[in-house]
């Protein structure tokens, strides 16, 4: 493979400057935040901030403080050259690549917090991690300045927890959120998927599996909900799942449902030996309640 040619940024100033030249000409400029280990799943938001504007930058960063003390930080797969050279294949014009104190220069004192959505599910199992996240995110979004800034429903939560805080800090900004890219198999592609083993790997699948059974279970039987997510439980358990959450939720506040009403969506996280997975699926539930509703009316 030739050696990648693509700009790759260090620090703000030079960001800024470039995205500053872009926008004098007219020019749209598309975000996508990443921690590398680059995968289809990324080159999938990749493509979609090309077809929606002119220009993409693509953000290179492992955050430090979205990760919790005994978390895999140290641990988490890192090739800058290969990664530099796949965005430059799907399209992107520019990679940021800041190292930690150009991030976090001495001094830094401040926390983005978003409470609600953010308090849910990933919010109780990592604590710390959505204000990693959120902290980072505002970052880059006001160094970078995007028309547009592109996330995945790979990490649900994360692209409404992202939402909110664009809205309530008046980031002039549109966030994009991409589906799920997966194996053939349903595996969601991730990257901390290298962690598995090759027994690991081959059950992976059934997370989605049990997701997307559980989704049109309900949508078939609305008033079963409780039975059908202890099935599902107890399905990756007996599969060797250690199963955090398995959850039907509110698809905007990620409140629970008192009552399953749409919009819904299903999300999940189990572990797999040492490996933490999280997928979640769509609620399809307006059908079924209209369906029910229609024949209620005869
Ligand atoms: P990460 O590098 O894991 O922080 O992910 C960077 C972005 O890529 C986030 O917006 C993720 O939601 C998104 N992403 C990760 N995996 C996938 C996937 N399988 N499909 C779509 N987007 C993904």
């Amino acid at each position: 493979m030739a050696a990648s040619t693509i700009a790759v940024v260090r620090n703000v100033e030079t960001l800024r400057r470039q995205v500053a030249a872009w926008r004098a000409q007219q020019q749209r400029i598309g975000l996508v935040p990443t921690m590398g280990a680059i995968h289809e799943g990324h080159l999938a938001l990749v493509r979609a901030a090309r077809a929606q504007g002119d220009r993409v930058v693509a953000s290179l960063f492992v955050n430090p403080r979205q990760f919790g003390p005994s978390e895999d930080f140290a641990a988490y797969p890192r090739d800058e050259a290969a990664d530099a050279a796949a965005f430059e294949t799907a399209g992107v014009d520019l990679v940021f690549a800041p190292n930690v104190e150009e991030m976090y220069p001495p001094g830094f004192a401040t926390t983005v917090q978003v409470a609600g959505v953010g308090e849910e599910l990933e919010g109780a199992a990592r604590p710390g991690h959505f204000a990693g996240v959120a902290t980072i995110v505002a970052k880059l979004l006001l160094q970078c300045l995007p028309d547009a800034a592109y996330f995945g429903e790979k990490d649900y939560q994360q692209l409404l927890v992202v939402r909110r805080l664009a809205r309530d800090l008046d980031i002039a900004v549109r966030i994009e959120g991409v589906p799920t890219v997966r194996e053939a198999d349903g595996l969601a592609l991730s990257s901390r998927n290298v962690y598995l083993s090759a027994e690991e790997r081959h059950a992976a699948p059934l997370l989605y599996r049990v997701l997307r059974d559980s989704a049109a279970a309900i949508a078939r039987a609305p008033e079963a909900v409780r039975a059908i997510l202890e099935d599902g439980r107890g399905t990756l358990r007996a599969a060797g799942f250690a199963v955090e959450y398995l959850e039907l939720r509110d698809a905007e506040t990620l409140m629970p449902m008192a009552r399953p009403a749409a919009p819904a969506r299903l999300l999940a996280a189990a572990r797999l030996g040492r490996t933490r997975l999280i997928d979640n699926v769509p609620v399809a539930l307006g059908m079924a309640l209209g369906m029910a509703l229609g024949m209620a009316l005869g």
